[in-house]
Order: structure tokens, then C-alpha cells, then sequence
């Protein structure tokens, strides 16, 4: 931006005077108008803006006082520097040039080179007057963005300046003249003496503050005091305080604080919350010092939310958590949380005990044992509590939360409400052996044990020819457990010996009735454990008794037998096997293939059929070499006269494989999963009605 020439315009009807002052400024660099009287000047001003006016005082018509009035009067010249001629000593008018708006006087006839200096400090002066009314203007701006506004004060405490905003936070400030007394009787008294114990301090060594305060209007501020930069040090330095509303902050830190660590069901504290107590407790533990968590499963919400819905769900957590938080011990260490859904957390370093935790989870379920209600529901819940103790149970909150929650889900399959404590995966294991070992005791007696089968096909025709009983456990508790699971327990504890036999005992009264009922001569396979394997001779009496007493022949019933089983089988046993093969049984070689057992080998064994394992079966989607491997099983039956059956067929094209490589058996869920008595009576009465059962074991 070029700078124009700055343009005087000078008034002055004394020709000479004028032109001697026209000349000596234009020299100086100036562009000079020249006006020979009042109305001219303003004339001319309004043409042509000058930056600066000398006016003199005498002038026909319109004087020089008359005129600076009407120049300041225009927008263009209230800020303008107008300089006053008057003659010398008259002091009154420097009174009245200074009345008229002019910015300073000077008596006619000082020498032109003064003129010209006067008139560029007028010029100097006038700029840096503009740029600091710009900056103020800049200042006020952001200030009132920023709701900051600021207030100087002297030593007493006394306004010098206050700014706007001030004002607007304090009302009573600008009516009362204004003290900073003001200010602190309008805080909530506590902030209100801080203010005044600071300003104190600021009086007595100019110690800056900082503080935050809150208005009893609630409007929360944040104060600023420091020494007036620039002001006196030597006792009559002002102190400026910097005044930000800050209340919209707060309300959004203290909305932000209140969804990131509260419930906005419950309003309880959450997960984070929770955590950020426990681990501030732990920290303020001696060491070795226990403390409790306890974690809290509410049951039957799903029930409620699906018969009754969300809003009912929703009351119903919030009148369970208020009946927990009662029947909890709210000391001072003590936190309940609401970690989401139906699950609730307390830790408390007054529940130092297991026994103490074992007590507050008695203590909620006692209350919780009773209906809850609300508007229009009445519901019944069950509570799981899950326990455990710092520091044995987990090395940090978070685990130690993670634990209890893991342990009062353990809990969620009992039929009443229960308490549980935390056990590591291994003590897990050992517990739930333990439990399934003292169940299964008296588990025959109470009839809990049942059978399934799984039919058997011929591959090429589909024509049911057996079906093999697969042993079932279903405790009252412990829900249906696997026979993988159960067996090896059965085993170890010896109670296999018992359940074997009545497996035998139901496997053959149950294929002797289809016989009857069918006319069917459909083979029942049993699956023999290792154990009862050791004591042959009692084998063979268990199975003649079975025959025996249900009438079934020796031909229907086949023994399933591992490989390992027979690896390690002593000449005792292998007497007892062929023994019961000389009477008709068929033995079975199970899990065919994961045994180690050699082709010398295998053809000396007392066996009729090899059930190859359903591994092999399932490799054959996924890989080819896996079709070349069951080819050699295949080869090796053929080889060896022995009949094949597949397990775990379970996809058309495993069957179509095994079927065109000369396997003539198979089991798999494709074709049928493991049925109850009554479901393969039906089928039994289906396959009757097509004629597919086959009426030999022969291939
Ligand atoms: P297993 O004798 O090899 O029995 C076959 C297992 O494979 C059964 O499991 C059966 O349900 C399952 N299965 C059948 N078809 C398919 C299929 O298409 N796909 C898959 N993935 N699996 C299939 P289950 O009933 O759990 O029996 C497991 C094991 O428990 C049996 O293996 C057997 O070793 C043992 N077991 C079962 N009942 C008795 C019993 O009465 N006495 C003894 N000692 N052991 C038994
Ligand atoms: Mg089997
Ligand atoms: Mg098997």
C-alpha cells in the first residue's frame, strides 16, 4: 500500500501569513490546502480530507473556533489533528480552542521550521492514537469471545477500568462506583474469602493468583490477578484481573465427566469408575492386606425384557440396584458400580474376609429373595455373586474385576441364587473334576444314565443294518455331560466296571425288543472301555449274562474295541476276545487308524471290522492326500477280509467316496446323529416299511 502525501489544510485570512505557512510546509513534503476563512475551511475538508487542520482563530465570518466545532462535528473529523492559531497569551482562547475540539494551540507568528515540526508530531501523535484504538478494538473483541474481561484496580482495591464482560457478570459493579469487595461478596462465601486472602497477599508482595470461583448466581469464573505490567513497583502499582466466564466449560467437563465414569440408567458409577476406585484403594492398602470384590449377576431380566419388555427391564435394574446398593456396607472405602446389563460390582476394604464377602453376598440375595416390583409387574429375580479376595485372586483391578465376573457367571446355571469363589483355570479343572466325580457316584441309581444310537447304513443302499450305543449323562446341575469327558472319571473312580456292564445289560435288552417288535436282526454295537478290558473274564461273564438275560443272539451284538486297547492287550484278554467271537459277537476295531497298529500284526488279531476314525473322513474335503490315505485303509480291510464301517460321515461327497472305493458301512451325522430309543423305533418302522433293514451281517 503506497502512502499519499499527507495534506494540510491550513485557515487563515491573513494572506501573507498564509502563504508563508503554505510555503514553508510544502517544502517540508506536504500537500497544503489553503482556506481565507471558516466556511471555506470546512468546505475544503469535506473535499478533500486532510490529515491534519490549522485553523486561525480570527477569521471573518465563520472563526476559527466555529469552524474546528463543525469539522469535529463530521465523522471524517472527530479524530482529525486541529491545531489553533491564537494570538499570543490570550489564555483564553487555548481555553476555548481546547472547548472547541481542537487537539492543541499554538500562538501565530512561531516560526515556519516550528510549524512544521508541530505539525509532524500532530501527525505521528495522531497514528499511534489510531493503532492503539485499533488494538483496544481488537482486544474488546476477542475478550468478548472468549467471555474474558478484565478490571484494573489500584493498590486499595479501588477500579481503575473495568471491561464490559466484567460488568456483565457483576451488575452491581458499575452502579456502585466499584471495589473489588464487590466481586468477592458476590462469590459463594468460601471463593469469596480466597479472592480477598489473595488480593491480601498480591497487596502485601505482588503475589500474582489464580483461582476458580463460583458466583452464588452459580456461574462458574476463573480469576487472574497479576501486576498492571508497565504499572509503578514502588507502592502505586495496580493490579488487572483477568475475569472468564467459564461455566459453559464446566457444564460440558462435568457432563463429559459424568457419561465417561456414571450409569445413565442407574446413575450409578460404571465400569471405568469402578475400576479408577478399586485401584486407588488397592494403592492405599498395606501390603499383604486382603479387600473383597464381589460382582453381582441379576437373573431373569431376559424373561422380563421378552414378556414384558424394554422399559419394564429397565425399572426393574434400577429398583434391584438401589436394593443391592442397600443391603451392601457402604463404608468409607467401599464402591458400587453398575458394569452394564444385569451386572453390578462392589468392593469394600471393610469386606476383608471371605467370610465378610460370603456374608454381603447372603445379605443381597436374602433381599433380592423377595418379588420386586413396578408399575404394573411384579417379577422374581436370582442373584450370582462371584468373590474375590485381593491380592491372591488377581494382580491389578482389572483382573481382579475380570475374575469375579468369570466366577459369578459360573454360578448362572443353579436354580437359586448362589455365591461363588474365584478359582484359577487349573483349580477350575480339579473343581470341576471333583464335582463330576462325586456326581457321577449314584448316577446309575438315580438314572441319570440313558443311551443313544446312532444308526449304522450300508453305503450303497442306505439300508440300516445296526446302530451303535453311545453311552448319555444328563446330572440335574451339571447339565448333559460329554462321555469324552465323563468316561476317564468313570474309569479312574472304577465305576466304569459297573456302568459297562449295564450298558451291555440295556444296549442288548433294547436291540433284543426292536428284534421282537421289528423282526428285525439290526446289530447293537457297545463300546467297551480299556478298564473292563484288564479284567476279561468278568467282560465275558457281563456279556453272557446281557445275552442271556434278554434273549438277544450272540450274532447281533458287537464289541467296540481301540486299537491301543488291543496293542496292549495281555494273551488273557485276546483268549477272552476270541472266546466271545467263537460265540457268534463280532469285534470291532474303534478310532480305527490312530493306533499304531502293524499290518503283521493286525492279521493275528481276533477282529472283524475296522470303524475307521472319523478323522480320516473329514480330511477328505480338505485334502487330496487324504483320499490316497483312505484308499491304503480301504486296500488293507480288503486285504485283510475285515468289514469297514466310516465314522462321521457328514457330507454327501465323503460319502459318495467312501461308497466308490468299496466301503461298505457308515455312521455320520449326514446320514443320522445319535437318537433316542423312540426315534430309531421310528425309524426302524420306516426303513421295515421299505424293506432297507438288512437281516445279516455278512457284507
Ligand atoms: P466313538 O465310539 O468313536 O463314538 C463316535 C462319536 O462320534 C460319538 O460321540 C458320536 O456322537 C460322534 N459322531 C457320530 N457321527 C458324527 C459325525 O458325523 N460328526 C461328528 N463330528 N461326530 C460324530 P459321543 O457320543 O460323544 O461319544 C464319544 C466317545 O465316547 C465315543 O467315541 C466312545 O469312545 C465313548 N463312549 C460313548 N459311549 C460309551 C460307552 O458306553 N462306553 C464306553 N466305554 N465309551 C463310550
Ligand atoms: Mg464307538
Ligand atoms: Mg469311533
Amino acid at each position: 500500500m503506497t502512502k499519499r502525501t499527507p495534506r494540510v489544510l491550513v485557515a487563515d485570512d491573513d494572506a501573507v501569513a498564509l502563504l508563508v505557512a503554505q510555503t514553508a510546509l510544502e517544502s517540508a513534503g506536504f500537500e497544503v490546502l489553503g482556506a481565507d476563512n471558516g466556511s471555506a475551511a470546512i468546505t475544503l475538508f469535506a473535499e478533500h480530507n486532510p490529515e491534519c487542520v490549522i485553523l486561525d482563530v480570527m477569521m471573518p465570518g465563520m472563526n476559527g473556533f466555529e469552524a474546528c466545532r463543525a469539522i469535529r462535528a463530521t465523522s471524517a473529523g472527530a479524530n482529525v489533528p486541529i491545531l489553533i492559531m491564537t494570538s499570543r497569551d490570550d489564555v483564553d482562547a487555548v481555553a476555548r480552542a481546547y472547548e472547541s475540539g481542537a487537539t492543541d494551540f499554538t500562538s501565530k507568528g512561531i516560526s515556519s521550521r516550528l510549524m512544521i515540526e508541530r505539525v509532524r508530531f500532530l501527525l505521528r501523535e495522531h497514528q499511534s492514537r489510531q493503532a492503539l484504538v485499533v488494538s483496544e478494538g481488537r482486544l474488546r473483541m476477542v475478550q468478548e469471545m472468549a467471555q474474558v474481561g478484565h478490571w484494573e484496580v489500584d493498590n486499595a482495591g479501588h477500579t481503575l477500568h473495568v471491561s464490559r464482560v466484567v460488568c456483565s457478570l457483576l451488575p452491581a459493579l458499575e452502579s456502585a462506583g466499584g471495589h473489588l469487595a464487590l466481586l468477592a461478596s458476590a462469590l459463594r462465601s468460601r471463593d469469596g474469602r480466597r479472592l480477598l486472602e489473595a488480593f491480601r497477599a498480591w497487596q502485601e508482595s505482588r503475589t500474582p493468583f489464580r483461582l476458580e470461583a463460583e458466583l452464588r448466581t452459580g456461574a462458574n469464573l476463573h480469576i487472574q490477578g497479576t501486576t498492571t505490567p508497565g504499572a509503578d513497583a514502588a507502592g502505586t502499582a495496580t493490579l488487572t484481573l483477568a475475569v472468564q466466564d467459564i461455566s459453559k466449560l464446566r457444564r460440558a467437563q462435568q457432563r463429559a465427566y459424568r457419561l465417561a465414569n456414571f450409569d445413565s440408567l442407574t446413575g450409578l458409577p460404571n465400569r471405568a469408575q469402578f475400576l479408577d476406585t478399586l485401584a486407588g484403594e488397592l494403592g492405599s492398602l498395606k501390603p499383604g492386606e486382603p479387600l473383597g470384590v464381589l460382582v453381582f449377576r441379576l437373573r431373569g431380566l431376559e424373561r422380563l425384557q421378552q414378556s414384558l419388555g424394554q422399559a419394564a427391564c429397565d425399572a426393574a435394574l434400577v429398583n434391584t440396584s438401589r436394593l443391592i446398593l442397600d443391603a451392601t456396607v457402604h463404608d468409607g472405602g467401599a464402591a458400587f458400580a453398575h458394569l452394564g446389563g444385569g451386572e453390578f460390582a462392589y468392593c469394600s476394604s471393610g469386606c476383608n474376609s471371605p467370610a465378610l464377602a460370603a456374608s454381603v453376598a447372603r445379605n443381597v440375595a436374602r433381599v433380592l429373595a423377595a418379588p420386586v416390583t413396578g408399575q404394573g409387574w411384579t417379577a422374581n429375580f436370582l442373584i450370582s455373586t462371584g468373590i474375590v479376595m485381593w491380592p491372591s485372586d488377581g494382580e491389578n483391578a482389572e483382573t481382579l474385576l475380570e475374575n469375579a465376573r468369570t466366577t459369578a457367571a459360573r454360578g448362572m446355571s443353579t436354580a437359586e441364587s448362589c455365591h461363588e469363589f474365584f478359582a484359577s483355570d487349573d483349580q477350575q479343572r480339579a473343581l470341576r473334576l471333583l464335582d463330576l466325580e462325586s456326581a457321577m457316584h449314584g448316577a446309575l441309581e438315580r438314572g441319570e444314565l440313558s443311551l443313544a444310537y446312532q444308526p449304522r447304513f450300508r453305503l450303497a443302499n442306505r439300508g440300516l443294518r445296526g446302530a451303535e450305543a453311545l453311552l448319555r449323562w444328563n446330572h440335574p446341575v451339571l447339565g448333559s455331560v460329554s462321555p469324552m469327558e465323563f468316561i476317564p472319571i468313570a474309569e479312574d473312580s472304577g465305576l466304569i466296571m459297573a456302568i459297562g456292564s449295564w450298558v451291555l445289560q440295556e444296549a442288548c435288552r433294547q436291540a433284543a425288543a426292536w428284534h421282537a417288535r421289528f423282526g428285525s436282526h439290526l446289530t447293537i454295537s457297545v463300546n467297551v472301555s480299556a478298564y473292563q478290558l484288564r479284567v476279561p473274564r468278568t467282560l465275558v461273564e457281563d456279556v453272557l449274562a446281557a445275552l442271556r438275560s434278554t434273549g438277544l443272539p450272540a450274532s447281533a451284538l458287537e464289541l467296540e474295541l481301540t486299537e491301543t486297547m488291543m496293542i496292549n492287550a495281555t494273551s488273557e484278554t485276546l483268549a477272552a476276545l476270541h472266546e466271545l467271537r467263537s460265540l457268534g459277537i463280532s469285534i470291532a476295531l474303534d478310532d480305527f487308524g490312530t493306533g499304531y497298529s502293524s499290518l503283521g500284526y493286525l492279521r493275528r488279531l481276533p477282529v472283524d471290522c475296522l470303524k475307521i476314525d472319523q478323522s480320516f473322513v473329514s480330511d477328505l474335503s480338505a485334502d487330496e492326500g487324504a483320499e490316497r490315505v483312505l484308499q491304503a485303509i480301504l486296500g488293507i480291510a480288503g486285504a485283510l477280509r475285515l468289514r469297514t464301517v466310516a465314522e462321521g460321515i457328514e457330507t454327501p461327497a465323503q460319502l459318495e467316496f467312501l461308497n466308490k472305493h468299496g466301503c461298505l458301512e457308515g455312521q455320520g451325522f449326514l446320514l443320522a446323529r445319535p437318537l433316542a430309543n423312540h426315534a430309531l423305533e421310528e425309524l426302524l418302522a420306516e426303513s421295515e416299511a421299505i424293506g432297507a433293514t438288512g437281516s445279516s451281517n455278512a457284507a
